[in-house]
């Protein structure tokens, strides 16, 4: 009943994810960046993808379905917007469904894209949140508004603070020079800081981080309102 997760970089800045479960070999890709990586990471471990689960369209998310889905016969989950390639399944916020054994909750976050959703197992205390939230950032608001966004983040803020965020992208190093020059006297943020440094200095992911951790130190939720938050989201588009 414990489930594992590996994580794996893929193209520039992504990472790919694999949930298994060693007692049923139940195996979900999260979102496909690289459909021969995610199988390369499979084989290597023996492992049969059974299901693709997406966060939202774009195609370093999406642009695996293909080809996997061909390859392993796997359900797709992902949200309702119509560029999700071999879906079999739509989801949409409020929606859960079972893995190994394991409640999945589905959370609507628009603001990144309109249609974008999250998987929420808080049985295992970890949340696969896209282009949604990062390590100190959150999603550009290519769809979306400000408030859009800041009732997402909200959602995400409200799970148990050690759950943990499992963000699409590396950004974190580039997030932090945003984050101190609106924040620069966050005691919690210039430790988050210190902490990413230290990892990506040993080759380490800042991936996940934890809900615990953003609520004190994630520009976006300390922002405090959504106006607030779309200011800081324009400076930063021009940072
Ligand atoms: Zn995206
Ligand atoms: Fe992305």
């Amino acid at each position: 009943m414990t489930l594992e997760v590996v994580l794996f970089p893929c193209l520039s800045d992504n990472y790919g994810f694999l949930l298994h479960d060693s007692e049923t070999g139940a195996t979900a890709a999260i979102d496909t960046p690289d459909a021969k990586v995610i199988a390369k990471q499979c084989e290597a471990r023996g492992w049969a993808l059974t299901e693709i689960w997406n966060t939202h369209w774009h195609p370093d998310h999406a642009g695996g379905n293909v080809a996997l889905k061909r390859r392993y016969h796997c359900l797709v989950r992902g949200p309702e917007q119509a560029a999700i390639p071999a879906r079999d399944i739509t989801h949409s916020g409020g929606d859960s469904f079972e893995f190994a054994g394991h409640s999945v909750n589905v959370i609507h976050t628009p603001g990144h894209t309109d249609e974008h959703i999250i998987y929420h197992i808080p049985s295992a205390e970890i949340a696969f949140v896209g282009d949604t939230i990062f390590a100190l950032g959150c999603g550009r608001l290519f769809e979306g508004t400000p408030e859009q966004m800041w009732s997402s983040l909200s959602r995400i803020a409200d799970m148990p603070e050690a759950t943990k965020l499992y963000c699409a992208h590396e950004y974190t190093l580039s997030n932090a020079k945003f984050a101190v020059s609106v924040d620069d006297k966050n005691p919690d943020l210039l430790a988050a800081i210190e902490d990413a440094k230290a990892k990506r200095a040993a080759g380490i992911p800042t991936v996940p981080t934890t809900v615990g951790v953003e609520k004190r130190a994630n520009p976006f939720i300390t922002a405090g309102s959504a106006a607030e938050l779309g200011r800081r989201r324009a400076l930063k588009d021009n940072f």
